[in-house]
């Protein structure tokens, strides 16, 4: 296979797949630190999907009321209804001041109050010491902090002398002789050559997969590609039923309205004109946890007041804030009602409703970002292969994701990556490069460029989205999980008749597209048979028929090896939540009735 396609080799100390916020601030670590970095990246790097984080990133430094990482500690375990591991919380939540600081002494161009601190304003579930009064943790640049943040990352990237290779795909893992990761595949989109990259380490930084949903908040990038590279290589996928919907995504169109809307002021109603919110959560009310809002709203729909002729969404009011506030404060989702709803915040309130937004469910690691697979019960590290980031999960938040605890996660893990393999790199062992490494992962490729069947990825992939949107949203009951698990199964065995129209190798955006299809058909098989398997209501996944979490039975992260996707063979098996925080600087949160 390898002699029918020309291949071009590269070798560093390190590769990055990835260079969204969390594979920039490991690309940056490690170059700062003398190792050579290859960084990989389907799209230019400030093209990622972090440029589309809005709201802002958590970190307790109390410049607008007093505040202390410990109460970011509870609100994180508390909303990640306690299946977040404590250790890896007390590391991020720790960590967050020194991270945010460092960010700011790059140059990021933070909003700043009128003594000239970072700007910090209050996001859903975060709460001071008394667990009532309203934290503002949240540093923001205006609505557009994701923008600043990578445009930062990549500048120190730059300065660092990173190297990038930008449109280019990995296609698969390659490993040594002991199962150790040493490199990657991967296909340039620009002119269609094949590039075998090794290295020590691999970093995946891949992101999430929105796109296994039809209503997604994410870009159509958030193709669950590393996910399925590290399941290729046998490694589980963890807690995948764990898939945050966002209560407030715009109306039709799913694109987000940030949380911090709500933090400046804004309120949601139903068709009558109610603030439905203070029935649900009388103490947060509009603030209270993501999962918390986007039940509420879903359920103000089916009970019939919902907006429109359809009655099938809520509104966001904004207008009572004042065009000034808008204006300074939320200038970026002020043009995105414009423009994707046609609606003036100033005078009318945005229809919304809940979207598809984060993955809270990955590739297992610890706190260094090593990746960790379970055999016999007991975890053993991948030698040489890392996640971080919306790909992983460490778990910092367990079955729901605290707004602005993402671009924390990011940065938080993306140093730790870099810190730990400056420590183990000279531990790693060498690639030894082998004339036929990667000949799986090229023959996988060539089935699909020479793919002359039927169908086109796009009809599968719809269908793909559809299953997961019907049978794996925000309410889930044992009949649809497990018609979802059936379906999906369906999908899965249409791969085989797909057809790509230009077999050729440059510009094939087909081919790129039938290559993702196959990526998102895995991750979203192994969400929806771990959403089928719980039996239990825990965060983001809520079941009508086990309304209640079951802490006895279901405190332990689900892990799903996708063992044969073609034959929809996938095994399920769980591991212990860490209950317990690194160290006794912080006390241990027990499990207690989450309500806001
Ligand atoms: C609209 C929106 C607003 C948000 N706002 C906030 C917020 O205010 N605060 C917050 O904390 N979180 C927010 N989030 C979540 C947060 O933005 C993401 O979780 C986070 O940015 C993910 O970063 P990442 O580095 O893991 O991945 P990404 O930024 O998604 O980057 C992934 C990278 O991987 C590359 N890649 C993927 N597959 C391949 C492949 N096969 N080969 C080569 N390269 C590949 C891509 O090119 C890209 O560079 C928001 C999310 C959305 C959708």
């Amino acid at each position: 296979m390898g002699e029918q396609y020309k291949i071009i080799d590269h070798r560093f100390d390190v590769i990055v797949v990835g260079a969204g916020g969390a594979g920039l601030r490991a690309t940056f670590g490690m170059a700062s630190e003398g190792m050579s970095v290859g960084c990989i990246t389907k799209v230019f790097p400030t093209r990622s999907h972090t440029v589309a984080a809005q709201g802002g990133i958590n970190a307790a430094l109390g410049n607008v009321v007093e505040d202390s990482w410990r109460n970011h500690f509870f609100d994180t375990v508390k909303g990640a209804d306690w299946l977040g591991d404590q250790d890896a919380i007390q590391y991020m939540t720790q960590q967050a001041i020194p991270a945010v600081i460092e960010l700011e002494n790059a140059g990021l161009p933070f909003s700043r109050t009128e003594e000239g601190k970072i700007y910090q304003r209050p996001f859903g579930g975060q709460y001071l010491a008394d667990h009532k009064t309203i934290a503002h943790r949240t540093c923001a640049a205006a609505d557009r902090t994701g923008h600043a943040m990578l445009h930062t990352l990549y500048q120190e990237c730059l300065r660092h002398k990173a190297n990038f290779f930008v449109e280019y795909i990995a296609l698969d893992l390659l490993q040594g002789p002991d199962g150790e990761v040493n490199g990657v595949m991967a296909y340039c989109m620009e002119d269609g050559s094949i590039h075998r990259f090794t290295a020590k380490a691999v970093v995946l930084a891949t992101g999430g997969y929105g796109r296994a949903y039809l209503s997604t908040t994410n870009a159509h990038i958030c193709t669950g590609d590393g996910q399925a590279m590290a399941a290729r290589i046998g490694v589980p996928l963890q807690d995948m039923e764990m898939v945050q919907f966002h209560p407030t995504g715009i109306y039709p169109a799913g694109c987000l309205i940030t949380e911090g809307a709500r933090g400046e002021g804004g309120y949601l109603t139903n068709a009558d004109g109610e603030r439905f919110m203070e029935r649900y959560a009388p103490t947060a009310k509009d603030l209270a946890s993501r999962d918390v809002v986007s039940r509420a709203e879903t359920l103000e729909i089916l009970e019939g007041r919902g907006g429109g002729p359809n009655k099938d969404h809520c509104f966001l009011h904004l207008e009572h804030l004042g065009a000034d506030v808008l204006a300074e404060k939320l200038p970026g989702i002020s043009e995105t009602a414009r423009i994707f709803a046609g609606i003036d915040v100033t005078k009318e309130p945005i229809p919304v409703l809940p979207t598809v937004h984060y993955n809270m469910g990955g590739i297992p690691t610890n706190f260094h970002g090593e990746v960790i697979n379970r055999r016999d019960g007991e975890d053993v590290v991948v030698p040489g292969l890392f996640a971080i980031g919306e790909v992983a999960c460490v778990s910092v938040h367990g079955a729901n994701r605290l707004g602005a605890n993402s671009l924390l996660d990011i940065i938080v893990f993306g140093r730790a990556a870099a810190l730990r393999l400056k420590e183990t790199l000279p531990g790693l062992k060498s690639p030894e490069t082998e004339s036929n490494a990667g000949e799986a992962a090229l023959a996988r490729f060539d089935k699909m460029r020479t793919a002359s069947g039927k169908r086109r990825p796009a009809e599968i992939r719809d269908a793909m989205q559809r299953t997961m949107q019907n049978r794996c949203a925000v309410f889930r009951t044992a009949e649809t999980l497990d018609l979802g698990v059936k379906e999906i199964r369906e999908v899965a065995a249409q791969m085989p008749d797909i057809g790509i129209t230009d077999h050729g190798m440059v510009f094939n955006t087909d081919l790129v597209e039938a290559l993702e299809l196959d990526n998102l058909l895995g991750v979203a098989m192994a969400t929806m048979d771990s959403a089928a398997a719980r039996e239990e209501s825990r965060g983001a996944h809520a079941r009508d028929d086990f309304p209640e979490r079951d802490d006895e039975k279901w405190m332990k992260h689900s892990l799903a090896w996708v063992e044969n996707q073609q034959a929809g063979e996938v095994r399920l098996d769980y591991r212990p939540v860490k209950s317990q925080p690194l160290n006794d600087e912080v006390e241990a949160v027990p499990p207690m009735k989450r309500v806001y």
